[in-house]
C-alpha cells in the first residue's frame, strides 16, 4: 500500500503517473479538505473531487478541476439570476456536489460520503478526507477575512495576503481510516502539492504527526528556485514569513520526511535531497517520476 498527501494539483499529476504502476487498489489518498466549501447548496470539496474524477477516468487534466467536456448550463443560468457563483461549477460537477452535500445532511461524515461516492462512481483507491471535522483555510487582506477559495477564484490571488488562517471549531483531529492507512503502509508520498494551502492542513490534524514519524516518508518540492511550477504557493509562503522555495518547504517537513525530493533545475541547495525531474508537463514525465519515487521504497 502506497499513500499519498495530496492537494489538488501538483500530487494528482504525481498519482496520474503512479497509476502505471500500482493498482488503484493498492493506493490511498489522503485529501485537504481546508478549502471546502457549500456553494450553491452543494458542498464543494476540490480535492477531493479532482481525485475522484481522475481515479473514475473523468478529470479534466487540461485544468486540474471539473469533470472533463462538463456543460456550465446550470452555472451560466444562476449567473443571470443574479446569483453571485464566483466559481464556475459544471452541471455534472454540481451533480456529484449536491450528491455529497444530500450525503452530509443525512448524518453521514466526509469520509462516508466520499466512500459511497467513490463506491458509485466505481473507484477502488481509497480516497480519504484528512479530517471529518470542519477546517477552513481564510486569508485576511487588509480589514477582510474571506475564504481561500474567494482569495484565489473570485480575486484570482490579486488581494495582499496579511494572514493566513486555518479555522476549524471542534478539531481537527485525522480519522482513524487516515491513521490506519498510513500505519499500513510501505511508503507515504506528500507530493509536489502547495505547502501552506494543501499539505499544512493536513499535517495539522491531530494524530498525524506521530503516524507520519514512524513511517517511510518522501516529500517532492513544488517548487523550482524561488517560485511554485504553477499557483499562489509564493505569496502564501512568503505571508507565514518563509521564503517559496525547496529549503523551506524541506524545513517545514523536517520532522517526519525520511527523503526530500528536488528538481534537478532547482538552483536552491538542500543538503542530503535527492534530484528528479519533477516539472510533470504530461503523462509520461509523471510516470517517470513515480516510477523513480516508488523505486526508493524502504
Ligand atoms: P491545489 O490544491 O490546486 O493548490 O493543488 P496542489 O496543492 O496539489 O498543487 C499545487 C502545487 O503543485 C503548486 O505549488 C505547484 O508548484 C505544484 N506543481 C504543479 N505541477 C507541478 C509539477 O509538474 N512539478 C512540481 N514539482 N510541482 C508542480
Amino acid at each position: 500500500m502506497i499513500t499519498f498527501l495530496s492537494g489538488g494539483t501538483g500530487t494528482p499529476k504525481l498519482i496520474r503517473g503512479a497509476r502505471r504502476y500500482l493498482d488503484d487498489s493498492a493506493i490511498t489518498v489522503v485529501v485537504n479538505t481546508a478549502e471546502d466549501l457549500w456553494i450553491s447548496g452543494g458542498h464543494l470539496s476540490p480535492d477531493i473531487d479532482t481525485l475522484l474524477y481522475l481515479f473514475s477516468g473523468r478529470l479534466n487534466t487540461g485544468t486540474w478541476w471539473g469533470i472533463v467536456d462538463d456543460t456550465f448550463l446550470t452555472h451560466d443560468e444562476l449567473l443571470l439570476m443574479g446569483v453571485d457563483e464566483y466559481i464556475g461549477i459544471g452541471d455534472r460537477d454540481r451533480a456529484v456536489q449536491i450528491a455529497r452535500g444530500e450525503l452530509l445532511k443525512s448524518g453521514c461524515t466526509l469520509t462516508e460520503a466520499t466512500r459511497i461516492l467513490s463506491e458509485r462512481m466505481g473507484i477502488t483507491a481509497a480516497v480519504l478526507p484528512m479530517t471529518d471535522q470542519q477546517v477552513a483555510t481564510l486569508i485576511r487582506t487588509g480589514d477582510r477575512v474571506i475564504h481561500y477559495q474567494e482569495y484565489w477564484v473570485k480575486h484570482r490571488g490579486s488581494l495582499p495576503i496579511d494572514e493566513v488562517i486555518r479555522y476549524s471549531p471542534t478539531g481537527p483531529s485525522a480519522t482513524g481510516q487516515v491513521l490506519s492507512a498510513i500505519e499500513s503502509s510501505d511508503m507515504v508520498i506528500i507530493g509536489p502539492s502547495n505547502p501552506v494551502t494543501s499539505i499544512l492542513p493536513v499535517l495539522e490534524c491531530d494524530g498525524i504527526i506521530p503516524a507520519l514519524m514512524d513511517a517511510f516518508v518522501i516529500a517532492v518540492s513544488p517548487f523550482i528556485g524561488d517560485a511554485p511550477v504553477s499557483g499562489p504557493a509564493a505569496a502564501l509562503m512568503r505571508a507565514r514569513g518563509l521564503s517559496p522555495d525547496s529549503r523551506s518547504t524541506a524545513a517545514l517537513y523536517r520532522d517526519i520526511i525520511d527523503l526530500f525530493v528536488q528538481d534537478i533545475r532547482d538552483p536552491v541547495d538542500v543538503p542530503g535531497s535527492v534530484r528528479l525531474d519533477t516539472l510533470m508537463t504530461g503523462e509520461e514525465q509523471s510516470a517517470s517520476l513515480a516510477q523513480a519515487l516508488l523505486s526508493m521504497r524502504g
